[in-house]
């Protein structure tokens, strides 16, 4: 594209390609470019998780609702616990979680009480069932017990009136938990995006089918299926494409009146076969196609219809690093979630790590603890693009910035843990 800039100067640069834009410079301007959908629905909040919360959420009500115990012993007044030696308070009754005890607590007394079971009036501490010596209806307390131990205030989770959760957030499982506790059961979410995707190759065969000379099991569209899935996005599945213009064509326009986003894969470089990126320019926008990052520097962005559309090498690694790079913080972003992405943590790294300079690369790791305990990344091994395993072995992307020519055990890198991302 004329308007790429340059990432770097050429001339030290081997693996450099004036047309290839940075890896940040690609993911700013697909979420520039992006709009979040904007229909809401309102929907029970076990379908929620992973959803996008589309309202702000205010406690009615505190939480919890009323003083109460945090342990199992005896519900005492502040003001009886001795300075020194021990006190005998009398035992007056018992309060369970959920039959409170309505007495007034006379100095000089106690109550049983249980873990959630509401403080009674006059109570302000509890001390556990342990530190008491019981004798009938009589306990003794020493003065180790602080005025308020125990107890757990009303309010101390969430006061009324509060903001328990914003417009933008993804919701997990405490977050559906902490509605329950306020008592809501419907929230109003974002719709989900769909998303229709589909892989292009004469060579690719299904499961099921036998493989002629040349020919492969199609992969891709089961990590995409994977990873979409997890994203919690509405998908269709079209299939293998073949390598002809007007297949590719037709996918395109099917996807495109389908969903809000379009995923090929395969197709996208420069070979014979390549039909995506021709296919885009002629019936959509190409807003670039080339991204200095290995593996997956031929990355089609771009628009076709209403749908955005993203052209994915054909190379199974590369089809899952483009994705969780820049396919997953596009939906992200399209599903209406706000809030900055986790930072890469810096780590040790115990191999050798082979690299030119000119890109970005996305080496795959394996994160683990020292014999000092202390954190360590290791590759997998073979990093070539096609090598599947090497991403099912792996736990993290170790990131090599563009201009890095390669690292020596014990140098610090940057990892992108797996876990936690999604
Ligand atoms: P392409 O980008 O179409 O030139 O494909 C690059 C490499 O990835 C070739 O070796 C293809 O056979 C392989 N490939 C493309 N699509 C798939 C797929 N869906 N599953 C597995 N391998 C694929
Ligand atoms: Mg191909």
């Amino acid at each position: 594209m004329s308007d790429a800039k340059p990432v770097m100067d050429a001339t030290c640069m081997d693996d450099f390609d004036p047309r290839s834009i940075a890896p940040d410079e690609a993911l700013r301007r697909i979420r520039s470019a992006i709009e979040p959908v904007t229909d809401t629905e309102r929907r029970a909040i076990r379908e929620c998780i992973d959803r996008v919360l589309a309202e702000d959420i205010q406690s009615h009500a505190d939480v919890p609702p009323a003083g109460n115990s945090a342990m199992d012993g005896y519900a005492i007044r502040g003001a009886d616990i001795p300075e020194t030696g021990a006190r005998e308070l009398r035992v007056i009754g018992t309060a369970l979680a959920g039959r409170p005890l309505f007495a007034v607590l006379q100095p000089g007394t106690a109550v049983r009480i249980m873990t959630g079971a509401i403080l009674p009036e006059g109570a302000d501490t509890v001390v556990m069932q342990e530190s008491v010596e019981r004798t009938a209806e009589v306990i003794r307390i020493r003065p180790d017990i602080r005025p308020g131990d125990h107890v757990r205030m009303a309010g101390e989770d969430i006061h009324a009136g509060e903001t328990v959760l914003e417009t933008g957030h993804r919701l997990t499982p405490a977050d559906i938990g902490l509605l329950a506790s306020l008592g809501i059961g419907q929230i109003q979410v974002w719709r989900r995006p769909r998303v229709a995707y589909f892989s292009t190759g004469d060579e690719l065969r299904s499961i099921g089918e036998p493989l002629a000379a040349g020919e492969i099991y199609d992969s891709n569209r089961y990590t995409l299926f994977g990873m979409l899935g997890r994203l919690g996005v509405d998908t269709l599945d079209l299939g293998v494409v073949r390598d002809r213009r007007d297949a590719v064509e037709a996918a395109v326009d099917s996807a495109a009146a389908y969903g809000d986003v379009v995923i090929s894969s395969g197709g996208v470089s420069v070979g014979e076969a390549d039909y995506v990126k021709e296919t885009l320019e002629k019936v959509g926008k190409v807003e670039f196609w080339k991204v200095a990052m290995k593996p997956g520097r031929p990355l089609a962005f771009g628009r076709v219809g209403k749908a955005w559309f993203f052209g994915l090498p054909g190379n199974p690694v590369s089809v899952m690093v483009t994705f969780y790079q820049f396919v997953q913080p596009a939906l992200r972003h399209l599903m209406g979630e706000r809030g900055a992405p986790l930072p890469g943590v810096r780590v040790r790294c115990a191999s050798r790590l082979k690299k030119r300079p000119g890109r970005v690369e996305y080496q795959r790791g394996v994160l683990a603890q020292d014999e000092a305990g202390e954190l360590v990344v290791r590759k997998t091994g073979a990093q070539g693009s096609g090598i599947l395993r090497s991403m099912s072995q792996a736990n993290c992307f170790i990131v090599l910035p563009l201009e890095s020519a390669g690292v020596e055990p014990g140098a610090m890198v940057e990892v992108q843990p797996f876990y936690g991302l999604v």
